[in-house]
Order: C-alpha cells, then structure tokens, then sequence
C-alpha cells in the first residue's frame, strides 16, 4: 500500500512529462525586485475587535502565471476583487491551495514572522500535488515581506494579538476540460488576528462521527487545500439540525478541523498522530514536537490514537491534557468530546505543558526560525 501510494504521483508526472520541461523553464517566479506597488489612494480605519478573518488590510500581493509567458511582476495594490472566468477551474474542480501564518511585533516594536520557510515549502509542496506551477519561495517569501511592510500599521501593538497571512494559490484555466492549468493567479491578503492566550481557560468542544471522514490513504490530506475544509463544516451543519446540537459546539468544531490533535498522558507522555498522509503537516504541530523534545522533559511520541483507545484513556483519567494546534488559535484545550452519542470529558484544566508551549511565537522560542523586520 505504501508503495501504491508513492507511485502514483510519479505515473502522473511522467504522462505529463512534455509539457513538464517547458512549464520548468517558464517557472523562474519573477524577482522582487519587479515588484510593481501602487498604494491606496485611501486608508481604512483600523477597528477594534473583529471576528477573525473578516477586516482586511489596505494591500493586497497579486502574481499571475501562464504558461506560454511564465511568471508576471508581482504586483502590490489596493485590496480588491478578483475578476474571474466563470469556468476557471478552481472553481469547478478544487485546483486551488492556500497557506496561513503571522506576523507579530514584539515588545522591541519590531515584526517578525513565526518560521515562514517552511509556509512556503509546504505552499510549494500543495502546489506540486494540485499541478499549479512552481515558485521561488524566497522571492514570494521576500514580496510577502514588502506587502507586509506596506500595511505593518495593522500589526497589532501587543504581544499576543497578530496579523495573519493568507497566500492562496488558484487556477484561473478558463476551461472545462480537467486538465493542468494553463493559467494561474497566486495572491496574498492579510488580516488582524486577536489574542487567543487570553481565553486559554475556554477550552473547546468536539465532535466525532465515524460516519464522516475529512482525509484518506491517498488523498490531500497532507496539503492545505480548500477542500479539506468545506465538506466537514457542511455536514456539521446538517448534522446540527437533526441532532440539534448546541450552537456553540458547533461553532467550535469549525474550528478544530483546521487543527492537529495532542493527548498529554498521565504517564508523561506527550502524542500526537504520526504524519502518514493523512495529518496535515502542522508548523505549530512541528514546532511544539521540536520544543517539548528539546525540553527533554517527557516523552514526546508520534503514534497512532484510535477512538476506542482515547475513549478508554479518559474514562480511565489517563489524559492530563488534550490540545489542538494550529496558526489560528496556536494552542486549544479541548474539552469535551461527543462521541457516538457519549460525551467524554478532559476533565483537567490546563496546566504545565500547555502553558510553556502557549508563549511560543512572541518570546523568539526560534530565533534561528523567526525573519524579522
Ligand atoms: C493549517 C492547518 C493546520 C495547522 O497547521 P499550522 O501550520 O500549525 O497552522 C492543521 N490542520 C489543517 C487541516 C490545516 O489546514
């Protein structure tokens, strides 16, 4: 099986390994130094609190490709709407990614961003899986970098509160055929993300339903595709109306699903499940394996948590702690979980690991990681 599953993007390649040479040669991402920036004539004012992801800043990043001319000049703008063919594909037929990260200012006043590298490597690794084309991840890296200098103003005072960033990649092929896409646009827009350290004690609710499966053997679940995220929400919806589900547990299920899961155990053990194709490869998962390893203080595995074995382990008081991770929310306890009609609960509060791992990105944890301003 796992050979099967390595083969088969190879078998894909090759069938398009024509049009593969030519799509490499046109792949040089034009430089920043190309960068074309026209700058809003005028300023939004900044407001208070906002729902995540709803006020967006003044700028926005725009890069077109196609693959007769390759790479256009990256382009900053005023934030806008996109003008697309009714029939691009990504519309139709999911061809389309995107990532997230932040940039927080520290109590020096100056920006940093929390491990970008590895946003665009996984940017460009989601790119290779969903046959957009390839970019130079420094150069997209160092065009983010000026778009966010250009709006920095939005960057909260504070060292909890962030601007989050959304690149988001999608073919703009404006046919119907399925095929690779011959047209591209790969975009940026940023957003105030609020302080999510202080509501630690709120620790979120899930719901389990073996009769819904988010990712597969096989499939996207490793690449920050749109995708991954629709189908859950919608059956959640419809589940909520038969069952009548509170709301707020809803809500906060829409939540977990753009997150990874980790059990902290009785026994000093820290698991979460292993990246095997299925698990989105988290940076937050990463960094908080990374720094608990290095603490050296438990032990930290990665390793498969089936349902009945969770299920077991909380009736049994096994589980100190249990945590999502993700850019978002950086950490979030969970508390209870609904599960085939059962409500099992956490029980413990939060306590030791989650509270050294929620100072993360603000005290430079990664200096070596971080790219300041
Ligand atoms: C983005 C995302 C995560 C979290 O990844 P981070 O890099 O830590 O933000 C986890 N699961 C899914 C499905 C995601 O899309």
């Amino acid at each position: 099986e796992q050979q099967e599953r390595t083969a088969l993007p190879t078998i894909h390649a090759s069938l398009y390994f024509k049009k593969e040479i030519i799509i490499i040669l046109l792949c040089v991402f034009n430089q920043a130094v190309d960068l074309v920036v026209q700058l809003s004539p005028a300023l939004k004012t900044k407001p208070h609190v906002v729902d995540f992801g709803t006020v967006f800043t003044d700028h926005m990043l725009t890069v077109e490709w196609s693959v007769t001319e390759g790479w256009q000049a990256p382009f900053i703008r005023p934030l806008a709407n996109l003008s697309l063919h009714p029939a691009c594909s990504s519309l139709h037929y999911g061809i389309q990614l995107f990532e997230g990260f932040k940039v927080y200012r520290g109590d020096d006043s100056r920006l940093r961003l929390f491990r970008p590298m590895l946003n665009m490597s996984r940017m460009a690794n989601s790119a290779k899986r969903a046959c957009l084309p390839a970019f130079d991840q420094t150069e997209l890296l160092e065009c983010i970098r000026r778009l966010v200098e250009i709006d920095q103003d939005w960057v909260p005072r504070s060292d909890s509160a962030s601007l989050y960033i959304r690149p988001t990649f999608i073919s703009t092929e404006p046919s119907l055929g399925v095929k690779r896409p011959g047209r591209a646009l790969l975009y940026v827009i940023l957003c105030q993300a609020g302080s999510y350290f202080n509501s630690e004690a709120d620790a979120i609710s899930l719901w389990a339903d073996p009769k819904y499966t988010r990712a597969w053997k096989g499939g996207t679940g490793d690449c920050k595709m749109g995708g991954l995220h629709n189908s859950p929400q919608n059956q959640v919806l419809h589940q909520r109306v038969q069952e009548n589900i509170s709301k707020k547990l809803i809500f906060l299920l829409f939540l977990i699903i753009s997150n990874n899961v980790f059990l902290f155990l009785i026994e000093e053990e820290l698991a979460t499940p292993p990246l095997d194709g299925i698990i989105l490869p988290g940076i937050t998962r990463r960094s908080i394996l990374e720094l608990t390893r290095k603490w050296g203080e438990f032990k930290v595995t990665e390793r498969y948590l089936t349902m009945s074995q969770l299920c077991s382990a909380l009736k049994q008081q096994q589980v100190k702690e249990m945590f999502g991770s993700g850019t978002a929310c950086m950490i979030c306890p969970i508390g209870h979980i609904v599960y085939l009609g059962e409500v099992l609960q956490d029980g413990s509060t939060v306590s030791f690991c989650l509270h050294q791992i929620l100072t993360l990105p603000s005290n430079d944890i990664f200096p070596v990681f971080c790219y300041f301003f």
